[in-house]
């Protein structure tokens, strides 16, 4: 079975975008307790590596690092596990919240940009980010950045997110690592 009910949400998403293609190189950021990984494996990732601050039990077919995706060396060593750059991320990651909304949105969406910012240092040409950001505000900031790097982007609130929830996921595909040297 799945370890989380979170698995479903990346069942749905992808079951409308199929960003999950056989034999590629998948990164997920946030992935305790493992429901993405799995999903990810069961439709037929080639190599799957998952990141988390907490433990994660072993899941058949991935690697699971314990550590913060923030740490610089991080892009290097993943891309030395998958054998290259990869071809999806995965973000379902969410911080520690206070109970006040406004700092909690703050926290939510720096860790946002920061996986997008992750994301295109480990992404290859033509790659896919699919990442949880949370509607009150500042959302409209990351979408701006994603439309500059990636070919299209596209907003989905899957059926296992709870209505009362703000969260929502944006799924980016089509990376043009170019666009972001000519601007630089
Ligand atoms: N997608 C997962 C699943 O299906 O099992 C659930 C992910 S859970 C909603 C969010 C995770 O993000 C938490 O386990 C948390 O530890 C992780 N996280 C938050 N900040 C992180 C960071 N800086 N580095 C790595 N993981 C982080």
């Amino acid at each position: 079975g799945w370890r989380s009910r979170a698995a479903f949400k990346l069942i749905e998403i992808d079951d409308r975008f199929h960003m999950i293609k056989p034999g590629m190189k998948v990164i997920d950021l946030g992935a305790a307790p493992g429901g993405w990984t799995q999903v990810a494996v069961k439709r037929g990732a080639g190599r799957v590596v998952g990141v988390d601050l907490l433990p994660v039990d072993a899941v058949a077919g991935a690697e699971i690092i314990e550590g913060d995706f923030t740490d610089p060396e991080m892009p290097d060593r993943l891309k030395t596990m998958l054998g290259g750059p990869a071809e999806l991320v995965l973000s379902d990651m969410a911080p520690n919240t206070t109970g006040h909304a406004p700092t909690d949105h703050l926290r939510i969406m720096g860790l946002a940009e920061g996986a997008l910012d992750f994301a295109m240092q480990v992404l290859a040409e033509g790659g896919t980010f699919v990442a949880k950001v949370f509607q009150g505000g500042s959302e409209r900031q990351i979408l701006e950045s994603m439309k500059l790097a990636f070919a299209t982007v596209r907003h989905v609130k899957p059926p296992a997110s709870r209505k009362e929830s703000s969260e929502l996921y944006v799924v980016a595909t089509g990376f043009r690592p170019e666009r972001l040297t000519a601007r630089a």
